[in-house]
């Protein structure tokens, strides 16, 4: 039988161990870390993604516990610019809406899903050398034991050391602005289905997304992001509070031998648009079958390419969102007021919000 050992507990990593297993492949899956992350990092679960994890029985689970977002609302400052109904029809992959659920919660859902079929992951297990063999790679761990593997898939996020073992490089840059996020509890905000995005001055953003009942995620391009909300929230606890920067960077190989690179260790961009998590599900989902059908020698050349679409498809939407320049601006407003009047210019936002 098959083994393949993935590297990283994280999304991208425990949709690959639940997918390898539902299609008979042998898996064992590590992480660094001492237990699962209480980080609710990503929260738009896309319908791509809930057809991907629909077999194996996680998409039950995650659309039991998420929020339907079935609506958006732009605003200029606190000015209403536009309501959007997000519906699409007909819908792609059988869903049309963003299902909002914290990361830390879909992260737990589908570690629940590989430890019922029984593959347990082992955590304080850090990766730390990797060899390839005549027949298979040799992958060290921490404390110095060493394994074989038919295959090892680096699933180890943004700082991954898989990547480094592997000396692929990470080009790209930096963006130069450091982003806030604060997750809040708030009462009686008007709009707890709704995904809510103000345009500030001189080429602010502020998001609201609801994380759950009376929960909110406030991220914005500036510092600060609660105090940088132009609509009054009522926040009655402050959760969490934080600064991040982002970088734009895709790897130009997604393997090298047998060992491959899915998720944000193979790609990181910024979180306009929400893809990140999803494309790392869609690489995880596409390793799997690629590894069960016999066809992964088009593995990395398939996920490149939809890795760039999507860097470009999120880097497009952040530039026209936070642009300082006037008249992308008021190209903005516009096509905002032709969204209001013209279904197919809805439409077609909605088809980028869904499907990227
Ligand atoms: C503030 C913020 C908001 C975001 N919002 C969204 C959103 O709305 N939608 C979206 O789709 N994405 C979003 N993202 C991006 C999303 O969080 C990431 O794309 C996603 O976590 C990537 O998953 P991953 O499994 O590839 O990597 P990670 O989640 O980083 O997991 C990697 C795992 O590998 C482990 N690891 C690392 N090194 C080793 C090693 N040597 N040995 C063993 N284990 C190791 C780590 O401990 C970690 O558990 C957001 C990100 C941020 C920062």
């Amino acid at each position: 039988m098959t083994r393949v050992l993935v590297v990283g507990a994280g999304p991208t990593g425990l949709t690959a161990a639940v997918e390898l297993n539902r299609r008979g492949v042998e898996v064992e899956i590590i992480d660094k870390r001492a237990e699962g992350s209480g980080l609710s990092r990503a929260v738009g679960i896309t319908p791509q993604s809930l057809c991907l994890l629909y077999p194996s029985g996680v998409t039950d689970k995650l659309l039991a516990e998420g929020i339907h977002f079935r609506e958006a609302r732009i605003y200029r400052r606190s000015e209403l610019g536009l309501t959007l109904p997000i519906r699409a029809t007909p819908p792609k992959y059988g869903y049309d809406f963003i299902l909002g659920l914290p990361q830390d919660r879909t992260e737990a859902l589908l570690r629940e899903t590989v430890e019922e079929a029984g593959v347990k992951v082992r955590f304080s297990t850090e990766l730390t050398g990797l060899k390839e063999e005549e027949s298979g790679v040799l992958a060290t761990v921490a404390d110095g034991k060493s394994e074989r593997y038919d295959y090892v898939l680096g699933a180890d996020g943004v700082h991954s050391t898989t990547r480094k073992l592997l000396d692929i490089p990470f080009p790209g840059h930096d963006l130069p602005e450091t982003w806030s996020i604060a997750d809040v509890n708030a009462k009686d905000w008007p709009h707890p289905e709704t995904l809510t995005l103000c345009q500030l001055s001189r080429g602010g953003v502020v998001v609201a997304v609801p994380l759950a009942t009376d929960r909110y995620r406030v991220i914005s391009n500036r510092p600060d992001a609660l105090r940088q909300l132009p609509l009054e929230m009522d926040v009655t606890k402050i959760r969490r509070e934080g600064e991040f920067t982002i970088s734009i960077r895709q790897v130009p190989t997604y393997n090298r031998g047998l060992v491959y690179l899915a998720g944000d260790a193979a790609h990181s961009h910024s979180p306009v648009g929400g893809r990140g998590m999803n494309v790392g599900i869609a690489d995880a989902a596409e390793f799997a079958k690629r590894l069960a059908e016999g066809s992964l020698e088009g593995y990395s050349a398939a996920r490149h390419r939809e890795g760039a679409k999507v860097i470009a498809g999120s880097e497009r939407v952040r530039k026209i969102v936070t642009s300082t320049s006037p008249m992308t601006r008021r190209l903005f407003r516009l096509a905002l007021k032709a969204a209001a009047l013209l279904p197919p210019v809805r439409r077609k936002i909605v088809d980028v919000l869904l499907y990227g």
